[in-house]
């Protein structure tokens, strides 16, 4: 029996996994090996705990299954070459990444071993569609998001899911560098991670699980719920997608399914509400497909101008330890460092208040993002930021800047989202519990708070922060050309 190394990457599950399903279907014998290269994708920390989890998870149920899971650390490129020789493989299967420089990576890999005698192959199975696949009329890639929702509903996936597998092979031979898992040294040294384990459970099966306890409690309401930060009215899914423990594939299949079986009105909507915001996730990353210059630069080319402020070090600082005095901004901070994710709603409001009343560049914020979201992609988190900077596809005009006060009064209408996450705030009134910097004296004593003693007064006030960023905003655009994109 032929031997194939599965090179694990972003698709840390067993079902609906085209790179284990071909050696399968071949008759060939899976060396399932995962390859630990910081430097060619670097990982945040909150990430890291999440994919040493997950790494245990789905060595386990390979282990279940009479096979195993080899991790490797170092070049990718140099680990599976040593691989294949230790372990006489005949072919290397693996699922694509489409982030920056890794379809040229992959096209180097094949070159490489195919030079060597190595079939190579390489498969879609993160996104309902391959990016290439998707594009307008003239052939050129989407830029607005409604388009490119209708055409890829039009399409739907570009397959089933595919099955699991059964009982597999066991390892006869292994590669000489496997090593245990301990060693990739991927878990924080600090304990930051102490809560992430009462938040999150890595791994495929829990994935399903989280999926079919949505489908079960929370779908039907999710359009009316999903900018509630208080309610879990969201699916909690995004860190299972982006290790790839489930795919869009397999989602949008068992969504659809749901919506065939559950009788109650509404059960159609509701799956299309849902399945619009899976979507947002496939066109992110068609987007940074299309435009990598994009992780850490504005789509829209005039905000290269943007006249950024650039003593913002403590109010960076503030932001990042969610203390900017603005409850509601503070709460999702905090929420970020303790569980390692943070609401969407609330993610859109913290980027408003760094890019636009703080004037702090865009990219600072996703850096923080990057490191302490263990959903922490790329694709959607660049795009995510640039949206709601004002300078990315489809992007939130810049001079519509949210007021938090409002945001938190309509969406966090009792304040138990603050109440939760700055428990110093529970006991002011809900009249005062977005805006404690204007509740009477007497009012702030009674619940225990001083202000600047153990909360903050605001770090900006709105109203001028908003008056000063509208002025950097007509700044830039007169500097550049008539105001157009270049
Ligand atoms: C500034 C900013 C940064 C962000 N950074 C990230 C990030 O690093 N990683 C990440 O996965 N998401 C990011 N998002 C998008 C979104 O906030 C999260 O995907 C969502 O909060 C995850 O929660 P959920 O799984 O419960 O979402 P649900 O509402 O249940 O949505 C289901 C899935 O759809 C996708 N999705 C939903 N909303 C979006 C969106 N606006 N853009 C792209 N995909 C979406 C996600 O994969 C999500 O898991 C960011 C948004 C903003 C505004």
């Amino acid at each position: 029996m032929s031997r194939a190394l599965i090179w694990f990457q972003h698709d840390l599950r067993l079902e609906d996994n085209p790179a284990l399903q071909v050696a399968l279907k071949r008759g060939q014998h899976p060396i399932p090996v995962y390859v630990h290269d910081p430097a060619e994708t670097p990982i945040g920390a909150a990430s890291a705990w999440w994919l040493h989890h997950s790494l245990d998870a789905l060595r386990q149920r390979l282990r279940a299954l009479g096979s195993d899971l080899f991790l490797l650390e170092g070049d990718s490129a140099v680990a599976l070459q040593r691989a294949a020789q230790d372990t006489a493989a005949e072919a290397l299967y693996w699922n694509r990444s489409y982030a920056p420089g890794m379809r040229e990576r992959d096209q180097r890999l094949s070159r490489k071993f195919s030079q060597n005698g190595l079939h190579t192959e390489s498969f879609n199975a993160s996104l309902l569609r391959d990016p290439m696949q998707i594009s307008k009329f003239d052939g050129s890639p989407y830029r607005v998001f409604t388009p490119f929702w209708k055409t890829l509903q039009k399409l739907g996936p570009a397959r089933d899911p595919l099955a699991g597998c059964g009982r597999l092979p066991p390892p006869d031979v292994k590669p000489a560098a496997a090593q245990p898992l301990r060693s990739l040294r991927l878990l924080p040294a600090c304990g930051w991670d102490s809560e992430f384990h009462q938040h999150w459970e890595p791994g495929e099966t829990s994935a399903w699980r989280q999926l079919e306890a949505f489908l079960d409690n929370h779908l039907i309401d999710y359009a009316e719920e999903r900018d509630l930060p208080a309610l879990m009215g969201t699916s909690r899914l995004s860190p299972h997608l982006h290790f790839g423990e489930i795919s869009a594939v397999q989602i949008w299949h068992r969504v659809n399914r749901w919506a065939q079986q559950d009788r109650s009105p509404g059960a159609v909507a509701a799956a299309e509400a849902f399945l619009r915001e899976v979507a947002w996730r496939e066109f992110a990353h068609h987007l940074l497909f299309h435009f990598p210059h994009t992780a850490d630069s504005p789509l829209d080319s005039r905000y290269r101008a943007f006249p950024w402020r650039h003593d913002y070090a403590n109010d960076l600082r503030a932001w990042q330890q969610g203390n900017t005095g603005i409850p509601i901004v503070d709460a999702g901070m905090r929420q970020l460092w303790a569980s390692g994710w943070m609401h969407n709603r609330i993610r859109m409001l913290v980027a408003s208040i760094l890019s636009k009343n703080l004037l702090i560049p865009w990219q600072q914020g996703a850096a923080w993002f990057l490191d302490t979201l263990v959903d922490a992609d790329l694709a959607n988190n660049s795009f995510g930021w640039q949206w709601s900077a004002g300078c990315g596809a489809d992007a939130a005009p810049f001079f519509r800047i949210f007021n938090p006060v409002t945001q938190a009064k309509r969406f966090d209408a009792d304040g138990s989202y603050v109440r939760r996450w700055v428990p110093q705030l529970r006991k002011l009134p809900n009249k005062w519990i977005h805006q404690p910097w204007l509740a009477p004296a007497p009012e702030l004593s009674n619940a225990g708070i001083y202000l600047d003693t153990n909360y903050p007064s605001p770090i900006v006030s709105l109203d001028s922060s908003r008056k000063r960023a509208l002025a950097a905003w007509k700044r830039m655009k007169q500097q550049t050309r008539h105001g157009e994109e270049v």
